[in-house]
């Protein structure tokens, strides 16, 4: 018996590296768009101003692409090596989202599904007329409700998805297409009552399960947040200075999850546990060239060396006084307040030794 059309690209997914893969229908559950609409009226979304803009697009796929028929949700499992939270307990030196210790993934994602793309649309495939378009993080699409439709896992409580796989560690990307293929058969899978992730977040950013709270959130705050952290976050930042994993960490079907294969997203030794002092010396060009092929780049100097000196802040050692104050002449003035703030937290450090 020949193979059916969703048996084929899932086969040339897997060949080309995908970890997960699911086909569903382009349109998404009222459920997923109540939730949207809600997490924006309520001011959840703090400056992401992207995500009101075209609020309508990213709650139903048709709105976006009216062609389009099905959609193909892909994974890609970046599931770290090591425990992500070894360098939590290190004041000297910076913890980085996992996601982020390696080459930026929508560039890897991005290839690999331009491969999978020429594959569907292949005459032998999707044959005559067959249209994709490609998605990875960019555009106004609900990744992870069309992941749950695609049975690829579950929206689990801290919002991310679980799979039963790959755990809280799947990366995710999309093609559109205008082919009916056929949707995935449900797999089981649930949170139940586990609410490990919840009690996990250092800032409270969950108001209640499966909803959160973007500008108490530590990733937001340290890679979207443009202007000064607000004080009362500061020391449960630690020593976070690119987003924050501790949910994601926290969930006990990660225990399942096996390493990322993917050499590609392999982490830089320099990224595992860098130390702080030489990242608050970085100047704009040092800033470019060492984080060059990185997402971090994308925050620039300022907003990740104002994350570094709270973190120097939060270290208790005295010995980054002198480069502390240095920094409060900085030029950029969310620098300079969080070198202000640093410099107090290092000086009381000091008086109560
Ligand atoms: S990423 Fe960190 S701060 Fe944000 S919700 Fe998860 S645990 Fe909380
Ligand atoms: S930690 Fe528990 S509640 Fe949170 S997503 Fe994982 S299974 Fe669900």
């Amino acid at each position: 018996m020949s193979k059916s059309i969703e048996d084929r690209i899932a086969d040339h997914a897997r060949h080309l590296g995908f970890d997960a893969i699911g086909f569903c229908d382009a349109s998404l559950p009222e459920e997923a768009r109540t939730r949207l609409r809600q997490f924006v009226e309520d001011g959840r979304h703090g400056t992401m101003s992207w995500m009101e803009q075209r609020i309508e697009q990213r709650g139903d796929p048709k709105a976006l692409w009216p062609e389009v028929r099905s959609v193909i949700s892909l994974g890609l499992s970046y599931a770290p090596e090591a425990d992500p939270a070894e360098t939590l307990d290190q004041p000297d030196t910076g913890t980085i989202s996992v996601y982020a210790r390696h080459r930026d993934y929508h560039d890897v994602l991005k290839g690999m599904l331009k491969h999978l793309a020429q594959f569907v649309v292949r005459q032998d495939v999707g044959g005559d007329g067959t249209q994709v378009k490609v998605f990875v993080d960019t555009a106004p699409v609900m990744e992870k409700p069309l992941a749950e439709q695609a049975q690829l896992g579950w929206q689990g409580k801290h919002t991310n998805v679980v799979s039963r796989i790959h755990g809280s560690w799947l990366l995710l990307g999309e093609i559109y297409t205008t082919l009916e293929l056929t949707p995935s058969p449900p797999r089981a899978g649930s949170c139940g009552s586990c609410t490990r992730c919840l009690t996990a977040c250092p800032t409270d950013a969950f108001p209640r399960p499966y909803a959160l709270d973007a500008r108490r959130c530590i990733a937001y705050l340290t890679i979207e947040h443009d202007g000064p952290i607000p004080v009362e976050f500061r020391k449960a930042m630690g020593n976070r200075i690119y987003g924050c994993d501790d949910c994601l960490n926290a969930c006990p079907w990660n225990r399942f999850a096996a390493t990322s294969r993917h050499m590609k997203l392999q982490p830089r030794a320099d990224l595992m546990a860098p130390r702080l002092d030489d990242l608050a010396r970085l100047d704009d060009a040092g800033f470019r060239s060492f984080f060059s092929g990185s997402p971090i780049k994308r925050i620039g100097r300022n907003r990740f060396v104002r994350n570094v000196l709270i973190a120097l802040g939060n270290s208790g050692n005295r010995a980054h006084l002198p480069l502390v104050t240095h920094l409060t002449q900085d030029e950029s003035p969310i620098v300079a307040d969080a070198a202000a703030w640093a410099q107090t937290e290092l000086q009381e450090a000091a008086s109560n030794e």
